[in-house]
Parts: structure tokens; C-alpha cells; sequence
């Protein structure tokens, strides 16, 4: 077994697990992220950049304190875990509470990909500005890794994946981030602490909203048939049905219309690859993934979402793991 750690950065508010890691590396003085995977999880290879990343039930157990412990909180404060877990019940299955959920459920089950989501960190400027001043460092915001995400929901600009002077992206396979703390790897220039342009789509500055409060609740896992019926029962509610069954290709190009095809394709990249066919389906299958996306047209906050319980959300997009 290996020793514990002797040192690893404490989390900062709603702070991402890579930034944490990299931070790490950073204090490590280790030459290669090589070494810093070996120390952290005995890897050479390691994707940090997934909803829930592999092998973290290692570095929790090389935290100091006990190894569950330190798995749970992990997950709740730096994975996007929190914003799946409501998904993520299993048909026929008591539904465990949401920690038993993260402890014992086997790591291996958690979603790993969104569809069509190509992995990226994002970045805002002003909230690494801001963060400087209040916790004399600068950091990568979970908030802001949500699949969809393009706008700061605190400052309301649009979020950087890339070197502002080369385009170099931030996020590459199997490396660490070099920014706010570093330079570009590429073109050695620090970050320019510049205000970027304001989001001026609603729908994006929403989303965003949404996303950060989704994850800050701790929302326990649904069973899947109590949520696909409440999708049912929504959509009924808004005029879209045939019978007692609900009218999806009606509901669907409705959505499209009222959310228009450049906001779907931003938060779904499915909805591009996909567009001509069917793309919005509804059904209950063993495996599921969602990626929330669109839930403010209807729950304009989670408070809302979560009083309807059973009445959730229609708009909520299930898809199967790859
Ligand atoms: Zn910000
Ligand atoms: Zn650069």
C-alpha cells in the first residue's frame, strides 16, 4: 500500500478536480505529469477531464483520514457527479441516499462521457481575477465544466478554452492545466486579465445559472419510470399529446423553435450531428445518461425543479452511454 500524501491543495468554492491536481503538480515541483499521476493515483495515464474522472478512489485513499470519507467529498465539491446523481437511479433498485450512492456504488458505474461532448476546460477571466484577490490564488470553476456551459453565471461573460494569444486549447489529453498559474505552453504568454465580452443570448446566461445551482444541491438519485413519466406528464400539460400518449415530434419541434437551432447545438452537440432525425427521445433503458440541458425554458431554478419532484423536468435529454 502506498503512503499517504503529505500534502495536497485543499479545495477552493465549487473548484474542479483538475484544477486541484494541477495545482498540485504545480506545488510538487515534479518535472512531468507522469509523476504526478504516479503519486496521486499510480498511473502514467490519467483523464481528469471526464464528469466523473477514473481511478480518484486512489488519490481518496491517500488523502489523510478515511478513504470513503474523502472519496464522498471529492465527488460532491469537485466532480460534476452532483448534477447526474438525480439520473443516475436504476430501474428496479432501492435508491440509496446520495451518499451511499457515491461510497458504495461501484465508481465504475458513474457516467464518464456526454455524448458528442468534446472535452474542453473553460475559464473565466473575471472569476480568476476575482479569485485572486479573495483566496490569493486563481482556479477552474466547476460550475463552468458543465457540458453546454459557455457563460460565467456570476459575471455573465463568455467563457475562454483557449490561449487568448495562440488558440492553443487549454484542456489536451493527458496533461494538466498551465493557466491562470503559468503561460501557454505553446506561445509562453500569461493570461491577459481582460474582461471578455457579455453573453447576450438569455438562454446562455440561464443555462449557466442553472448549471451552478444544479450542481450546488445535493439531489438525491430518481428512479428513472417516476422521472420519464413526469416528462410524459409535462409535456401533456403542454398541449402536446395524441390520446393519453404524448405528442414527442410535435413537443420537439416546438422546442426547436421557441430555443432556435444555435442555442441547442451550443449545449448538445448531438442536436448538430443528429438534427435531421430523431433527437428527442424518451425512454427507459438499464443504462442511462442525461445531460441537463434546456431545463430553465421550464424550471427556471432547482429550487422549483426540486419541489416538482415527480413532476420533473421535460426537457432533460436521456441518452445511452456509449
Ligand atoms: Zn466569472
Ligand atoms: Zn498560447
Amino acid at each position: 500500500m502506498q503512503d499517504k500524501l503529505l500534502f495536497f491543495p485543499p479545495s477552493l468554492p465549487d473548484e474542479s478536480l483538475i484544477s486541484r491536481v494541477s495545482r498540485y503538480h504545480l506545488i510538487s515541483g515534479n518535472r512531468t505529469e507522469q509523476s504526478t499521476f504516479g503519486e496521486l493515483c499510480s498511473r502514467v495515464r490519467l483523464n481528469l477531464g471526464s464528469v466523473v474522472p477514473a481511478y480518484i478512489e486512489v488519490l481518496a485513499a491517500r488523502l489523510p483520514g478515511d478513504a470513503d470519507a474523502n472519496l464522498a467529498k471529492i465527488l460532491q465539491d469537485n466532480t460534476l457527479l452532483p448534477a447526474f446523481r438525480p439520473f443516475l437511479g436504476r430501474r428496479n433498485t432501492p435508491l440509496p441516499s446520495a451518499s451511499e450512492t457515491d461510497v458504495n456504488a461501484k465508481i465504475t458505474h458513474f457516467p464518464r462521457h456526454v455524448v458528442g461532448m468534446v472535452g474542453n476546460a473553460k475559464l473565466c477571466i473575471s472569476c480568476v481575477f476575482e479569485d485572486e484577490q479573495i483566496h490569493g490564488v486563481g482556479y477552474w470553476h466547476r460550475s463552468h465544466q458543465m457540458p453546454g456551459v459557455t457563460v460565467c453565471w456570476k459575471h455573465k461573460e463568455l467563457l475562454i478554452s483557449s490561449c487568448q494569444n495562440c488558440r492553443f486549447p487549454f484542456l489536451r489529453p493527458q496533461k494538466l492545466l498551465s493557466v491562470p498559474w503559468g503561460a501557454c505552453p505553446v506561445c509562453s504568454i500569461h493570461l491577459e486579465k481582460k474582461k471578455q465580452d457579455e453573453a447576450t443570448n438569455p438562454l446562455e446566461i440561464a443555462y449557466g445559472l442553472f448549471a451552478q445551482e444544479l450542481l450546488a444541491e445535493n439531489i438525491p438519485p430518481y428512479h428513472p419510470e417516476i422521472l420519464m413519466n413526469a416528462y410524459r406528464e409535462k409535456i401533456r400539460q403542454r398541449g402536446y399529446s395524441r390520446g393519453s400518449m404524448p405528442a414527442l415530434q410535435d413537443f420537439q419541434a416546438s422546442m426547436i423553435d421557441e430555443l432556435g437551432c444555435e442555442f441547442i447545438s451550443k449545449v448538445d452537440p448531438a442536436f448538430s450531428m443528429k438534427r435531421a432525425s430523431w433527437w428527442l427521445r424518451l425512454s427507459v433503458k438499464s443504462r442511462l445518461i442525461v445531460d441537463p440541458f434546456m431545463i430553465p425554458v421550464l424550471f427556471p431554478d432547482v429550487a422549483q425543479m426540486q419541489k416538482a419532484e415527480a413532476k420533473a423536468p421535460v426537457t432533460m435529454r436521456f441518452r445511452e452511454l456509449d
